[in-house]
């Protein structure tokens, strides 16, 4: 096992080839880790044949949180940032770095919709929550969506770097990787 480097090509610390094999941040949301849910998420990921690369728990507090949501403000309002951030304090969240081929684009696949009454059947999301934003609005409550994952490649880059140092970052081989990869 090999600490450090372990990042491929496009995505920022060291370089492996296989231009498509990236690293994508998923959060566990305060919501999955108090319903014990973590164990049950990330094995949806590892089923898919996704590796985790980085783990980490880490209670946020206001300006981690805005470094990790730096646009979210801009791109809704201030009341959405306040009730999301609120929210992401309430309690400790789980850290993944996970990788796997256009790992961005399919940990989003399987992690569906915003609002979970969007999310489809299957994902995460879609499975393990039900509401919406109207009720939640109406309520004055959060959107308990359970997931956070980077939004792309790009977003990726960024949340990785954010959350993990290099040496916290690992590169090793699966026993399934033959098939998965
Ligand atoms: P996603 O997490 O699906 O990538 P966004 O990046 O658009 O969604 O928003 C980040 C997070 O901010 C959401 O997961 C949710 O927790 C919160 N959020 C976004 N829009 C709203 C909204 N209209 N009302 C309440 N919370 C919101």
């Amino acid at each position: 096992m090999r600490q450090g480097s372990g990042v491929r090509d496009g995505v920022g610390k060291g370089q492996i080839s296989m231009a498509t094999v990236e690293r994508t941040l998923v959060l566990l949301k305060p919501d999955a880790v108090a319903r014990g849910l973590a164990g049950r998420i990330i094995q949806r990921l590892e089923d898919a044949g996704l590796k985790i690369v980085g783990t980490k728990m880490k209670q946020l507090d206001a300006e981690f949180t805005k470094r990790h949501y730096f646009d979210l403000e801009e791109r809704f309002g201030s009341s959405v940032y306040e009730k999301t951030a609120t929210f992401m304090q309430q309690g400790p969240v789980l850290a993944f770095a996970i990788e796997g081929v256009e790992a961005a684009k399919n940990v989003r696949r399987l992690v569906g919709a915003t609002f979970p009454n969007e999310a489809p059947a299957g994902t995460i999301r879609g499975d393990f929550a039900h509401v919406s934003k109207a009720y939640t609005d109406a309520q004055h409550k959060v959107i308990a969506n359970l997931v956070h994952a980077s939004g792309n490649s790009e977003e990726a880059k960024y949340e990785i770097d954010l959350w993990f140092d290099a040496s916290e970052l690992f590169e090793y081989e699966t026993l399934a990787e033959k098939y998965t990869f």
